[in-house]
């Protein structure tokens, strides 16, 4: 009989939104979600997350993924483009309206306080002669307990903290949440390893998750780097290109924004080997 290997059951992915092409602050993303994987002989299935129509870049994609096969960093099967899974996300939309888990919302931003949840104005129904303009999810009341695998046991009061959040935009776009959560699910995603500042985000998305039927996939929350005004270096605050001449000093660079200490190696592969040991001791899974 022919010896089949265990297979891990570990799926992870990396999503950039294709505003432009990886800079430093999102490498660190990159690396840690594909250390992860590989730590845990899982796949790392590359997404790029480019409805948001307004901010993606055409060609960014291609760079991305380019930048990510010069430093190493190989994914799993075909990547995937939200752009052409437009209808998976209506098809959740509608499930949840079926089920009356999302509503119509006519308010306006300059309507809304700046910081804080949505008050939940059209909770129960749209104010008389308004008209719906972004849908909304009814966030349930309690206390969503988790535990990310770096930062420790978290608690998040997402009805206090954020309220009501949008699936649709006023645009007519759908929103990360919706489809990030959509998209998690059906792509079996056991491990999400993402920038830290996606942590608060963390409680809505699983509350969105059990409505569609989704499993909550273990989080790991890596940290930002930031520039001198203490900002999260972005794309948006022209972080500077990767250098993609020098891949171990780039990596190493991204290495000891993550907390290691750098490696010696001669090559990316070299690299990838010793801080995939590193990791693997750092953040054994269970
Ligand atoms: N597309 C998101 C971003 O680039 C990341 C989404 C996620 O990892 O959940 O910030």
């Amino acid at each position: 009989m022919a010896y089949a290997p265990p297979q891990s059951a570990y799926i992870g992915r990396f999503a950039p939104s294709p505003s432009g092409p990886l800079h430093a602050g999102s490498l660190l993303a990159a690396m840690a979600s594909f250390l992860d994987a590989r730590a845990n002989e899982g796949r790392w299935l590359l997404r790029i997350e480019d409805i948001d129509f307004a901010r993606t870049v055409p060609g960014a994609d291609r760079v991305i993924m380019q930048q990510l096969l010069t430093l190493g960093m190989q994914w799993d099967g075909e990547p995937t483009w939200q752009s052409r899974r437009l209808p998976h996300y209506q098809s959740a939309f509608d499930s949840l309206c079926a089920r009356d888990l999302a509503y119509g919302c006519a308010c306006t931003r300059q309507e809304l306080p700046p910081d804080g949840p949505y008050p939940g104005t059209c909770r129960n129904g749209l104010p008389p002669g308004r008209q719906a303009r972004s849908w909304r999810f009814r966030t349930p009341p309690g206390i969503e307990h988790f535990t990310d695998r770096r930062l420790g046991p978290q608690q998040q009061d997402a009805q206090a903290k954020t309220g009501d959040f949008i699936i649709r935009r006023a645009d007519g776009y759908w929103a990360y949440q919706l489809a990030v959560v959509v998209d998690d699910g059906a792509q079996g995603i056991t491990d999400i390893v993402r920038g830290a500042d996606l942590l608060e985000l963390t409680a809505c998305q699983r509350m969105l998750a059990r409505s569609l039927g989704h499993p909550c996939p273990r989080v790991m929350h890596v940290p930002l780097l930031c520039d001198e005004q203490g900002r999260k270096l972005s794309k948006q605050n022209h972080a500077s290109a990767l250098d993609l001449s020098h891949t171990v000093r780039t990596l190493n660079q991204a290495w000891c924004a993550l907390g290691f200490e750098t490696l010696n190696a001669d090559d990316a592969d070299g690299f990838w080997r010793a801080a995939r040991i590193a990791w693997a001791r750092r953040y054994p899974i269970g």
